[in-house]
């Protein structure tokens, strides 16, 4: 009997943050997939996340940022609204059988 293989599909990501901060926005907040749930977010009166200094476009935690914003973007979907991000995403196949 022939075995059948299974073949799944994952993302790879790659680039690298350009620090143009649209993910620290409070209206890309609500299109990104992994912020949705981010309740350590505080917003200002504006609508930013408080962290994210304006003019130097940096998070000024950024060494006790949010999980949520290390691992961020983690899927394409996340990233789909933001025009200036740096990061993409492949798709990449694996077999159920392809050593870990
Ligand atoms: S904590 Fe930092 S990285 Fe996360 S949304 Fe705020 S400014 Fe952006
Ligand atoms: S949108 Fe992408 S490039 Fe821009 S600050 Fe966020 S992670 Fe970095």
């Amino acid at each position: 009997m022939t075995e059948k293989k299974r073949i799944r599909w994952n993302w790879v990501r790659s680039g690298y943050c350009c620090m143009c901060g649209e993910c620290c926005n409070k209206h890309n907040f609500l299109d990104a997939p992994s912020w949705r749930d981010n309740t350590d977010i505080q917003l200002d009166k504006e609508g930013y996340c408080r962290w994210f200094d304006r003019d130097t476009r940096l998070c000024l935690i950024q060494k006790t940022k949010p999980l949520s914003c290390v691992r961020f973007p983690s899927h394409p979907t996340d990233i789909a609204s933001f025009p200036n991000c740096t990061f993409k995403f492949d798709k990449i196949y694996e077999s159920e059988n392809d050593d870990k």
